[in-house]
């Protein structure tokens, strides 16, 4: 493919437009949207009015004149519509950690006895889901609560009697490999277990149709795909059918009925409601509510569609140097199996990575051997695939990735 080819593809590309809805430095080529999102101008705007205009002047008032109060409802209602739920099912709070404990918890309560006591994931699901599980085995004890791994292709073929919930994250953090929800959910329904999704890698990125797919519970954030900024809320969803007797133990003063009537016992809020915890973060909230403006105008399938384009593209430029042998990839090799990002196994991936980063290509590495592309379709380019090849082809040939300057390494990776 020549250089024609890639500015025609960006000419012909649907929602090329949107890269001008970001605020993107001109000597970055940015593919790590997949571990912070890009700044939305919107969001810059949002952060500055809700200082200034709502807490600089109006103060406390603003809870209600601005209706701070209900933006974890409001904001949660606008990410329901971009993962296939009903508005009621999806609150914006906490992250991912504090929800799955929260979700974990809930199925357990629901469906967990002396015989069903598992959670079922696999060995390279993210480690803070597995963390979190561990946290609840050892509070609980493993009568009650017990994590079994298993790997990605076994997953389906492991839950029994015994299983609480399957914890599956759609799309793996290090491979890109994505799993089949609906087929897990159904899996698990046979089984009497329940569902747990992580959506990290795929909201924002991919159709995702959570009610359709009878998926019983689910988290994500909103700081990768969804641009809401370094450390914005999650969210949590949770299928209307289980709302009535929904339990979760963190029950916080938002999650009661009347957080204003002080008291002393929890009675808890209806439905998703019951998810809130404390004092929603108004600032990134508002963040949150700006960043998900950019998909309005964008159906989800042109959104994959074009991902799927970058990452076939992508791949097929690493494949065409004498260093490419050198590079595996580990993600699937088909664009439908895998989500928005492409992983290579290379000896020196740190110091590649480093190297890139100084000439302006960001990308990530994860350990052991790993560096990760992410590709964010709302505004990355086919031109920028261009030029990062012809700077990765730069370091290969002349070994600068070999300087001395990367034998240390960085506590963020
Ligand atoms: C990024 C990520 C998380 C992050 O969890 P936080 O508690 O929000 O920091 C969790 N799970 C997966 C699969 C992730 O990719």
């Amino acid at each position: 493919m020549n250089q024609t080819d890639f500015s025609q593809r960006d000419r012909d590309d649907p929602i090329a437009y949107k890269r001008e809805a970001f605020e993107l430095p001109s000597d970055t080529i940015y593919f790590d949207g997949n571990s912070l999102g890009a700044l939305p101008k919107q969001v810059a705007q949002a952060v500055d009015e809700t200082t200034r205009m709502q807490w600089g002047s109006d103060l406390i008032k603003s809870w209600n004149q601005h209706d701070w109060i209900n933006l974890p409802t409001t904001v949660g209602a606008k990410i329901a519509r971009l993962i296939g739920a009903h508005d009621d099912e999806v609150i914006c709070c906490d992250s991912i950690s504090v929800n799955l404990f929260k979700v974990i918890c809930a199925a357990i309560s629901e469906v967990g006895n002396d015989q069903r006591r598992v959670i079922l994931s696999t060995h390279d699901n993210f480690p803070t889901d597995l963390y979190m599980v561990q946290g609840v085995e050892s509070f609980l004890g493993q009568q009650r609560c017990e994590l079994k791994l298993v790997e990605e292709a076994e997953l389906i073929n492991a839950i029994d009697k015994n299983t609480v919930a399957v914890l599956a994250t759609e799309v793996n953090f290090r491979t890109g490999r994505r799993l089949d929800l609906q087929q897990l959910s159904q899996a698990a329904h046979g089984q009497g277990a329940l569902i747990v999704a992580d959506l990290a890698h795929s909201a924002g990125v991919m159709p995702i149709h959570l009610t359709e797919w009878q998926v019983d519970y689910a988290v994500g954030c909103t700081y990768k795909y969804l641009n809401a900024g370094p450390g914005a809320p999650a969210f949590v969803y949770v299928n209307q059918r289980h709302h009535a007797s929904l339990k979760q133990p963190l029950q916080g003063w938002f999650g009661h009925t009347n957080p204003f009537a002080f008291e002393p016992k929890y009675q808890a809020a209806k439905g998703i409601q019951k998810m809130l915890v404390g004092t929603p973060p108004v600032l990134s909230m508002q963040a949150v509510n700006a960043a998900l403006d950019c998909f309005d105008d964008v159906p989800m399938e042109q959104v994959r569609t074009k991902s799927m384009q970058l990452t076939q593209a992508f791949q097929q430029q690493m494949t065409a140097h004498s260093w490419s042998p050198d590079f595996e990839l580990i993600s699937p090799p088909h664009a439908e199996q895998r989500g928005s990002q492409l992983s290579y196994a290379h000896p020196k991936a740190y110091e590649i990575c480093q190297a890139l980063i100084e000439r302006g290509v960001i990308a990530d590495f994860r350990a052991p051997n790993y560096i990760r592309f992410g590709f964010a379709p709302l505004y990355n380019q086919f031109q920028e695939i261009e030029r990062a090849i012809v700077i990765l082809d730069d370091i290969m040939t002349t070994q600068t990735y070999l300087d001395p300057r990367w034998q240390t390494r960085l506590t963020v990776t």
